[in-house]
Order: structure tokens, then C-alpha cells, then sequence
């Protein structure tokens, strides 16, 4: 009898003629995220089964299957030769101590000598028999007995369906560059996006010493915790100090967020540009802060030149953003108290609905090409 891990997919089944371009690289995304790990993975009839693994390592292997985008669902169970006895052996290993039940057999080896109501009713009796603590209840049970009698000469018995990530294998929706903050927010959208099957990498700018090696920490925890959805990801991080002591001593203080913005997308279209990103991913929500207005985007939007900007929370309310961020598991770092580089020099009263025009006159005070290139030479970047 051997522990096996049943990989159910999700969409991907809708995919026609593209079908198999979606499991291979479901199948590789899979073997990236069990790097480390003793194991098989192999395709049969429309899902996959992980085996030869020690059984120690299952619950790992749960953990982590079920963070990679496409899967949908997993069942832990055993793989016997299909014969009744071992059959029965691993219906009791996966039946729960008590509760109603009930045993469905699906029989894709029509030449095994009971069909599928045998087999549930042989089985079915066997573990009523052995356990006075179990009922039979066909219509409304606690928990299915699932039995798989396979062409291949065996049988695969499991219990539980685990509810996993959905959405498209990582790598098949192009790649984009998401705009990491150490907020609540940014790495909600990037999760959202590269669920969609996008490839993501991170772009996150400081201002050391004013933002301080906690805040950087914590934004490498956050993409730490993105990596384990997207199989892996790649940080940058630019410094932008100079841009803002430069705003500062040049510019209405009103207009340090709003100029600021422009600079960081100006560095982030150039950045994805060189790195074969395909689009820009910020966390912004509509109304959510001064600078998240439409104006505001506006102003932002008009200094990226060549690459969509992707807001995938331009619609949704905080708290629903919360959610999410719970879910994923990135809130409790998000909320750790350091301050980002956008609260450096924050005005008392910034300019909520800033005037384009405005917007251009007070940043023709500044270098914008030298400050970009100071910005390049700070570059850094982490992989995880
Ligand atoms: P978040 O919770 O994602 O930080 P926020 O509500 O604090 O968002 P802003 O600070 O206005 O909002 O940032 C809006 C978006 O701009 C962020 O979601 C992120 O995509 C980007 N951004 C902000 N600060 C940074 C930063 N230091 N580095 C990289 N991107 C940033
Ligand atoms: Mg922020």
C-alpha cells in the first residue's frame, strides 16, 4: 500500500486544443513548488497523482500543491493492487472514527470481478462490521469513502477533497511587473493577477536611511510569501531618497506624493521594458487615499508610454482587500508598523485632485532624466 497525493485541476479542462500547453506547464509549476522533496508526479486520465514519496512528507506536499495556481483540488489516499482485501485495508486507514458514510466506486477496469455497487456494498459492510460507531447514509453522509479501480491493476481510496488555489498555471498569461509596497494592498493584487496565470515580478522603492531595514524586511517577507504562489520571484529595489529631497527643496510640498508617483512609474515602465514585462501592477483602489483619485491615476498614467497599467483593486472596498490579504496569508506582515517611502515628507495637506498642467510646471523644476539614472545606479535584486 502506498500514500499518494490526488492533484485535481481547475479551468484548464475548458482550454480545448491548448489543453496540453496548460497541463505541461501545470506540471512543471507543480515540480518547481515540491523542489526538495523525494517524489513522482504522473498524469492519468485527467489529473495527476504524486507518489513515491515518504509518507512523512505528505502534509509538505499538501501545503504546497495547494498554493500552486490551477490546481483545484487535492485528496490524500492510498494506492493498492485492486484486490477487495487491500482495498479494505486502505478504506479503513481513510475512514473517519465515526459518522455516516457512504463508499462511491468508480470501476474504469471493467474486467475486475465485482462492478461498482459490489464493490461500495462489500467494502460499506466491511467497515460497518468493524466500527459500531459508524452509520450508512446514502443521501446527506459526513464523509464519501471514495474508490478508484483503475485500468492499470490498481486502486486509489481516499476521503477528503481539499480546496486548493484554482486559476491558471503561472507562466501561461505573459509576465508583468507589480509594484510591491509594504502595504496590505499590492500583494492582494499581485496575487490576483498572477492567479490569472500571469508570471510576476516585483519592483519595490525605498528611502533609506528615512525608511529604515525593517521596512525592507518586511517587503522581502511579503514577496517571500507571494514566491510561494508564483514559483518563485524576483525583487528590485531602487532607492528613490534623492527624487524626494530633491521635490522637497524644489517643489509645492503639496505635489510630493503626486510627483513622486510619476517618477516611480517612469522608473518601473523603463524597468519592465529591460526585463520582458509585459505590464505594470499597482495595489491602487479607486478613492481609497489622496493620491488614489483619478486624477491622481491620471496624472500617474500619463508617463507610462508604452505598457497597459493593470489596477486589479481599482473596485474594491478596504475591507475586502483585508480579506484577501488574510487569505493569502501576507496581512500580518503587511500590518507590521514601519513606514513606506510615501509617508517620508508627507504634506500636511496634499494635493488631492491635481491639475495635469500644474502637475508638469511644478516637475519642470527638476532634472527628471538625471534623477531616473541616480535611481538606476542603486539598483538591487533578490530572488526567492
Ligand atoms: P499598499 O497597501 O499596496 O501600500 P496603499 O493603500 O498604501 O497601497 P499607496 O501608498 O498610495 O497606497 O500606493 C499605491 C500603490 O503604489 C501600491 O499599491 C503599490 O502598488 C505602489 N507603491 C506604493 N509605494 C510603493 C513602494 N514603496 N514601492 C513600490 N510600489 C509602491
Ligand atoms: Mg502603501
Amino acid at each position: 500500500m502506498e500514500k499518494v497525493v490526488i492533484v485535481r485541476y481547475a479551468e484548464i479542462h475548458l482550454k480545448g486544443k491548448n489543453r496540453g500547453y496548460f497541463e505541461r506547464a501545470l506540471a512543471a509549476n507543480m515540480e518547481k513548488s515540491l523542489k526538495g522533496i523525494r517524489h513522482e508526479i504522473r498524469r492519468r486520465s485527467g489529473r495527476y497523482l504524486v507518489e513515491n514519496f515518504e509518507e512523512s512528507a505528505a502534509d509538505t506536499i499538501v501545503k504546497r500543491l495547494s498554493k500552486v495556481f490551477g490546481v483545484h483540488s487535492l485528496s490524500v489516499g492510498y494506492k493498492v493492487p485492486s484486490d477487495i482485501d487491500e482495498i479494505y485495508a486502505a478504506a479503513k486507514l481513510v475512514c473517519d472514527d465515526g459518522g455516516t458514510f457512504k463508499v462511491e466506486t468508480h470501476r474504469a477496469d471493467k474486467k475486475f470481478y465485482l462492478n461498482s455497487p459490489q464493490i461500495s456494498a462489500q467494502i460499506g459492510g466491511r467497515l460497518l462490521d468493524g466500527n459500531k460507531s459508524l452509520k450508512v447514509d446514502v443521501h446527506e453522509p459526513d464523509f464519501v469513502i471514495n474508490i478508484d479501480v483503475r485500468e492499470d491493476g490498481t486502486a486509489l481510496i481516499f476521503n477528503k477533497f481539499i480546496k486548493c488555489a484554482d486559476g491558471m498555471p503561472v507562466g501561461t498569461a505573459g509576465r508583468g511587473l507589480l509594484l510591491l509596497s509594504g502595504g496590505i494592498d499590492s500583494p492582494v493584487a499581485g496575487h490576483m493577477i498572477a492567479k490569472r496565470g500571469m508570471k510576476i515580478d516585483c519592483l519595490h522603492f525605498h528611502s533609506y536611511p528615512y525608511t529604515n531595514m525593517q521596512a525592507r524586511q518586511k517587503v522581502l517577507d511579503l514577496a517571500e510569501i507571494l514566491s510561494q504562489y508564483t514559483c518563485g520571484i524576483k525583487v528590485t529595489i531602487i532607492s528613490v531618497k534623492h527624487i524626494q529631497e530633491e521635490i522637497h527643496k524644489n517643489c509645492n510640498g503639496a505635489y510630493m506624493v503626486t510627483l513622486l508617483r510619476r517618477f516611480m512609474m517612469r522608473i518601473a515602465e523603463r524597468l519592465a521594458l529591460s526585463d520582458g514585462d509585459q505590464c505594470i501592477i499597482t495595489g491602487e483602489s479607486l478613492g481609497q487615499v489622496a493620491s488614489q483619485t483619478i486624477e491622481g491615476m491620471t496624472s500617474s498614467n500619463s508617463v507610462v508610454e508604452k505598457l497597459p497599467v493593470l489596477r486589479p483593486l481599482c473596485g474594491f472596498d478596504k475591507n475586502e482587500i483585508i480579506e484577501r490579504s488574510r487569505d493569502i496569508g501576507t496581512y500580518d506582515i503587511s500590518i507590521r508598523p514601519y513606514e513606506d517611502c510615501c509617508t517620508v515628507f508627507l504634506p500636511d495637506y496634499p494635493i488631492i485632485k491635481p491639475k495635469l498642467a500644474d502637475v508638469l510646471a511644478e516637475e519642470s523644476k527638476l532634472d527628471v532624466e538625471g534623477l531616473i539614472k541616480e535611481a538606476f545606479a542603486s539598483i538591487e535584486v533578490k530572488e526567492f
